[in-house]
C-alpha cells in the first residue's frame, strides 16, 4: 500500500518549526517527504489539511506489559498519538518467571491475564500488539526468580544467576534494565548490588531506567546512588518520573534539576508526566519488613505483628492519608470505595488511617492500587519546562471503559502535553512538545530509525489537529480517551483512522 499524507504541517521531531509537506509512505517506511506543490500519483491520500503530520510518540515509561494481552488494541495509547511503549519499568517485567505469586502480588497484578512463558521470548511471542513494544527486564522480577522475596543481599550465586538471566534476557533482545527501588524485593538491594547489575547491563548494551530509592526528601541523595551506578558500569542512565512527593519536599525538585544539569559524565536522561499525583500500590506505604518472603497478609493474621506494623505506619511511616486515594483493588469489603481517600473512609469505618489501610489490604490480597495527590504544580512545570525532559505515561493500556478509578495519565498524557501545557499555558510550542515524544525518547533508547521524519525512517506517524488536542480523563471521570489525534499509522498500515481505532495489529517487539 501506498500512503500519501498530504495538506499539513510536517513537525519532523527535531524540534524544528513545522514546514508544509507531503509524506509519503511505502512498504512500512517514509519513501519521501514531498514540498506541499509536487503531485503524488497512485497513492491512497489520507488528509492531513490543518493538522500536523509528526512521527509516533515514544513513551519512555509505561507498564504496558502487564496489561498489553488483555488489551492488545492499546485504545487509550492510539488515542494519544502512541506508537511505541517501552516496557518492563520500576523494577518489574513479566519475565523472567519460575514463581508467579510473588510477582501477581509485587504488580497488584490482578490476574486477568494468563501466563503460559518463563522468559522474554516466550512472553513477545504470546504478544500481537496494536503499538510497538520495547521490553525492559526489571530487577524486582531477577531478584524474585533468583531468591524469592527475601529481605537480604543475595548469595554470590544468587548474584550470578540475576546477571544470567539479564544477559539472557538482553539476548532475547531487551533494550533496558531498571529498577524499582521502593518496591520489595527491589529495596532490600544496596547500592553495590544493584551496580554488580547495571554494569552487566550496560555491557550488554541496554539503557538502566530506575524508579530511585527516594523520591521525598532523600531526593538528591537517590538520585546520586543512580548516578553513580551508571557512572562505575558505564550505563546509559533514564530517570524515571522525575519528581518530588510530599508538601515538606515541595520545591526540591529545582535544585534536583540545577544537580543533575552540572552531570557531564554520565549519559543522562529522565522523563515526566504532565500530573501532580502519583499512581502506585497501597503496600509501598508500610515499613519495608513488613513485605519480607511475601508474607504480609501472613503477618497481618499475626495480632503482635499487625500491631507493629500499624505503630510503623503511625509512627515512622510517612503517610498522608488525605491525599491517598483508592483507585483499584480486587473484589472484596471495601469495593465502594474506590475514588475515596483513606481519611474518607477511616471516617466511616469509625478508625484511624492506619487501621484502615490494614483493613483494606486484608480485605483485598494486599493487591490495592491507589493514587496520592503528593507533587505541587510548579514543580510539575518545571520538570516539563526543561529541555532534557522526555514525556513519558508511567501508564498502562486502558479500555474505553472499565472499573475502579485509574489515573488519568493513561488516558492523557501525551494530549495534556500538547493541549493544556503547549497550546493554552505557552510552555513550549508544537515542534517543541513534539520532540519530547519522538525524536528524544528515541535517542534515549538508541533508535536511530523512529521518532523522525525522514526518508528511510520507520513509518510511525500521527496526525493530529493543534487546535483541538486535548486530555479528557479527569481523576473524578478517568473514563475517557483523548481527543485531537486524527490518524495513526504503524509501520505504515492504519492503526487509527478518523479518531477511530481500525483494529489492524502492526506493532513490533523492537529489539
Ligand atoms: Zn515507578
Amino acid at each position: 500500500m501506498r500512503l500519501a499524507l498530504t495538506g499539513g504541517l510536517i513537525a519532523d521531531g527535531t524540534g524544528s518549526e513545522p514546514t508544509p509537506g507531503t509524506v509519503l509512505v511505502e512498504g512500512g517506511r517514509i519513501s519521501a517527504v514531498l514540498p506541499p506543490a509536487e503531485p503524488v500519483s497512485e497513492a491512497e491520500v489520507i488528509d492531513a489539511t490543518g493538522n500536523i503530520v509528526a512521527p509516533g510518540f515514544a513513551d519512555l515509561h509505561s507498564h504496558a506489559d502487564f496489561s498489553l494481552g488483555t488489551s492488545p488494541g492499546a485504545e487509550s495509547q492510539l488515542a494519544q498519538g502512541v506508537t511505541t511503549l517501552v516496557a518492563g519499568n520500576c523494577g518489574w517485567s513479566p519475565f523472567p518467571v519460575t514463581d508467579l505469586e510473588p510477582l501477581r502480588a509485587g504488580t497488584a497484578f490482578l490476574g486477568a491475564q494468563k501466563w503460559s512463558w518463563t522468559d522474554l521470548s516466550g512472553f513477545a511471542a504470546t504478544l500481537e500488539p496494536a503499538v510497538n513494544l520495547a521490553l525492559q527486564v526489571g530487577h524486582c522480577t531477577l531478584r524474585i526468580a533468583a531468591m524469592g522475596t527475601a529481605q537480604r543481599a543475595p548469595s554470590p550465586d544468587e548474584l550470578l544467576l540475576m546477571q544470567d538471566l539479564l544477559r539472557a534476557a538482553a539476548d532475547q533482545g531487551a533494550v533496558g534494565f531498571s529498577t524499582g527501588l521502593i518496591y520489595a524485593p527491589g529495596t532490600y538491594a544496596s547500592p553495590e548490588e544493584v551496580a554488580a547489575l547495571v554494569t552487566t547491563a550496560a555491557e550488554c548494551g541496554l539503557l538502566y531506567s530506575t524508579h530511585i530509592r527516594n523520591e521525598g526528601a532523600g531526593l538528591l541523595t537517590a538520585l546520586d546512588e543512580a548516578i553513580t551506578a551508571a557512572r562505575s558500569g558505564g550505563a546509559r542512565l533514564e530517570l524515571s518520573h522525575l519528581k518530588a512527593v510530599g508538601p515538606s519536599n515541595h520545591g526540591l525538585i529545582t535544585t534536583a534539576l540545577e544537580h543533575l544539569d552540572q552531570v557531564d559524565d554520565v549519559d543522562l536522561g529522565w522523563d515526566a508526566y504532565p500530573y501532580t499525583a502519583t499512581n502506585t500500590t497501597l503496600t509501598t506505604r508500610l515499613p519495608a519488613w513488613s513485605l519480607a518472603g511475601g508474607a504480609l497478609l501472613d503477618r497481618l493474621a499475626d495480632p503482635a505483628e499487625r500491631a507493629r506494623i500499624a505503630e510503623a505506619l503511625r509512627t515512622d511511616v510517612l503517610l498522608s492519608p488525605d491525599t491517598v486515594v483508592i483507585a483499584s483493588l480486587p473484589p472484596g469489603r471495601y469495593d465502594d470505595c474506590r475514588g475515596m481517600s483513606l481519611t474518607e473512609i477511616a471516617r466511616r469505618d469509625g478508625v484511624d488511617a492506619a487501621e484502615i489501610v490494614l483493613r483494606i489490604l486484608e480485605c483485598h490480597q494486599a493487591a490495592v492500587s491507589v493514587i496520592n495527590h503528593a507533587m505541587r504544580e510548579e514543580d510539575v512545570t518545571a520538570v516539563l519546562e526543561h529541555p532534557r525532559t522526555a514525556i513519558a505515561s508511567d501508564g498502562w493500556i486502558m479500555d474505553a471503559t472499565g472499573p475502579g478509578h485509574p489515573h488519568p495519565r493513561n488516558f492523557g498524557t501525551f494530549p495534556r502535553v500538547l493541549g493544556h501545557y503547549g497550546r493554552d499555558r505557552g510552555l513550549f510550542t508544537p515542534a517543541e512538545a513534539i520532540r519530547r515524544m519522538t525524536s528524544l525518547p528515541a535517542s534515549r533508547l538508541g533508535l536511530t530509525d523512529r521518532g523522525v521524519i525522514r526518508r528511510g525512517a520507520i513509518a510511525d506517524l500521527v496526525v493530529l489537529d493543534p487546535a483541538r488536542i486535548a486530555d479528557k480523563s479527569t481523576y473524578d471521570d478517568p473514563w475517557q480517551l483523548s481527543i485531537g489525534v486524527e490518524h495513526v499509522l504503524v509501520a505504515g498500515r492504519p492503526a487509527l483512522t478518523a479518531g477511530k481505532p481500525t483494529g489492524r495489529r502492526s506493532g513490533q517487539v523492537i529489539a
